[in-house]
């Protein structure tokens, strides 16, 4: 399949934000591709050549970009990096100078047409492989000179889409639920199969694989997938409440509760008796963060191949007690990774258990899930099962979750008891609900937020960016909505250093999938989430998150917001709170209100 029509699908796609349309157009995409291509087109619109969680990287940096397109094109790297200076995008110049170039070809040829063959996806496909595959001495030459062959092969217009894949900077906005939409409507025509191929990916987190079996074997093959160790499933998620009330309501008067360790969420998978590997919350591959952690879980779990989930905490070497999240940030590092160890030794504390030497435990009640996990982990002082209690009443239930506290949790995550209590892979729902502190009772609980913009700051800020944009998440639409911009919290250090931190995401405008009626001085694209506490939400006729629900032309914003220290990079832009739990919030705020305006007249 020629090269040149993913680049037409991706002209067509880049003009719209409309999920259905996009939709349309991936389906127009899908049906014209060859079903053992699909896997590789579908990597490709996400911008990337392998799945998330495998950690290949192309590995060619913005000057290694240049010598590729100077060679392509016979200029000198300088022309390249002074058009980069004026144009910000290395896929415009790569269009740019590959032109100029081949006008002058055709001219110096003059009418000796010696026509090249057009790109195929899979020489594309293929190439980039290699590229990403090159390693040791001589692969940067190596990368050059395969990049530096395909432009040269490539149209300027493919070149141009090329090079924003190679560099990262593709960025098409298309969400993985979209694919996956289209994906069903293409292979199987009714979208009553659309919960068989969500599950499919939700226990797989690989949308190549599903497109590949979806159009190799078909729905009924899908049905048949199971978790695999060595490949990340997408993480069950909590909804929230903050009244115990109501917790226990949701749960049918009774309820499993576990301490909330305020630490990192670790999938550990065990294959074949042999290699442990742990997946991060947003799919990365943690394995070399944390090699204590793997040698006090292979002495303690006697399983030969599973998927089990905890929370890795950061323990004070003095006195054994908890350190806060922050803390064990220092471990992602990729250097000194054993003097990180001495000074934040970690701690497991696990939680749940997915698959287990070929039982898929996905589909099984939490009860009885979490009595196997009993049976199969041997806890010693660094492994251990969550703290967990079974809770009938409140006043239980407040003992409970302040005791979690004074022993430095971050709260409880209340888990549902009922026979439906199964692991919904992927999603959010109630079958837990985190029950978290509200740090001073004036304010409501912290949310993360996705950066989307940078405002220059005044005073002791002045040359800094000194405020952010920030947003939450329209699951619903896929976009990033405004609710706040954030100066406060941030150390002195950080705002010196937020031009730098922002960086990689500063973008010439603002980004589709990003609602605003502000505009920033400078906008980021939404990459990374950090966790705010406010005073309180309220209505905004500036802020677009939750625009029009509770009234006609205003949306929702968090007044005084406040960072919090915490930089959530084991959070996704899509993990961020949602533009729904702030609505909700913000009725709950209302109702509070209300039952004490009852109260005090
Ligand atoms: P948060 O930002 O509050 O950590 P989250 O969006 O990362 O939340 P949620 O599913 O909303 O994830 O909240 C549950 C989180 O709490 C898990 O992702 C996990 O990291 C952490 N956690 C700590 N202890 C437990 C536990 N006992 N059971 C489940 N999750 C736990």
């Amino acid at each position: 399949m020629k090269y040149s029509e993913l680049v037409d699908f991706y002209e067509r796609i880049s003009q719209t934000t409309r999920r259905l349309e996009i939709t349309d157009l991936l389906v127009g995409l899908f049906s014209k591709c060859p079903p053992d291509l699909i896997d590789k087109i579908v990597y490709l619109t996400q911008g990337r050549i392998f799945p998330e969680f495998i950690p290949l990287e192309l590995g060619m940096g913005d000057k290694m970009i240049i010598r590729s397109i100077a060679q392509a094109a016979t200029v000198k790297e300088s022309e390249v990096e002074q058009l980069y200076k004026t144009t910000g995008d290395l896929g415009k110049v790569a269009n740019i100078l590959l032109s100029k170039g081949k006008k002058q070809a055709t001219l110096d040829l003059f009418s000796f047409s010696q026509k090249k063959e057009p790109i195929t996806i899979e020489r594309v496909y293929k190439d980039l492989e290699k590229i990403a595959k090159a390693q040791g001495p001589g692969s940067q030459e190596e990368k050059i000179r395969i990049l530096s062959d395909l432009l040269r092969d490539a149209s300027p217009r493919e070149a141009m889409y090329i090079v924003r894949t190679v560099n990262g900077t593709l960025r098409l906005g298309v969400a993985d639920m979209t694919i996956l939409d289209a994906l069903t409507i293409t292979y199987v025509g009714s979208k009553d199969a659309r919960p068989i191929v969500e599950r499919a990916y939700n226990l797989r987190s690989d949308l190549g694989f599903v497109a590949r079996i979806l159009a190799t074997q078909g729905i009924n093959a899908l049905k048949d997938i199971k978790p695999m160790p060595g490949i990340p499933v997408r993480p069950m998620l909590a909804e929230r409440l903050s009244d115990p009330i109501e917790i226990l309501k949701k749960m049918n008067g009774k309820c499993a509760a576990e301490y909330k360790y305020d630490g990192e969420r670790v999938q550990i998978h065990k294959i074949n008796d042999k290699k442990i590997i742990l997946f991060s919350r947003r799919l990365e591959n943690i394995t070399h963060h944390y090699p204590d952690v793997i040698e006090f879980i292979s002495n303690s779990i006697s399983l030969n191949s599973y998927i089990i989930e905890g929370e890795i905490i950061a323990i004070d070497p003095d006195t054994g007690e908890f350190l806060p999240f922050q803390e064990l940030m220092h471990r992602r590092r990729k250097y000194d990774i054993e003097e990180a160890m001495k000074k934040y030794p970690a701690s497991v504390r696990l939680f749940d258990i997915i698959y287990a030497d070929g039982i898929d435990f996905t589909l099984t009640p939490y009860p009885k899930r979490r009595e196997f996990l009993d049976k199969v982990v041997k806890e010693n002082d660094r492994v251990k099962l969550a703290e967990q209690k079974i809770i009938e009443n409140v006043e239980d239930l407040e003992m409970f979750f302040h005791e979690a506290i004074s022993n430095g949790c971050e709260g409880l995550v209340v888990k549902s008891l009922s026979s439906e209590s199964i692991y919904r892979a992927g999603a959010r729902g109630w079958l837990w609900i985190k029950y978290k502190r509200d740090y001073k009772s004036e304010m409501i609980d912290t949310v993360d937020l996705v950066i989307v913009g940078g405002f220059m700051g005044t005073g002791r800020r002045a040359g800094c960016i000194g405020s952010l944009l920030l947003a939450t998440y329209n699951d619903k639409n896929d976009t990033f909505e405004t609710v706040c911009k954030c100066a406060t919290g941030f150390s002195d250090e950080e705002i010196k250093n937020m031009r730098d931190i922002l960086a990689p995401y500063i973008i010439p405008h603002k980004h589709p999938r990003v609602e605003s009626r502000i505009t920033p001085d400078v906008w980021v694209l939404p990459a990374i989430v950090i966790e705010v506490i406010g005073a309180e939400i309220t209505l905004s006729p500036v802020h677009t998150c939750g625009l029009n629900t509770i009234k006609k032309g205003a949306g929702l914003a968090i007044r005084f917001p406040r960072f919090t220290g915490k930089w959530r990079y084991d959070k996704k832009p899509e993990d961020a709170t949602t533009t729904d739990e702030i609505i909700e919030m913000y009725k709950r705020q209302l109702k509070k209100l209300y039952e004490e305006v009852e109260v005090t007249s």
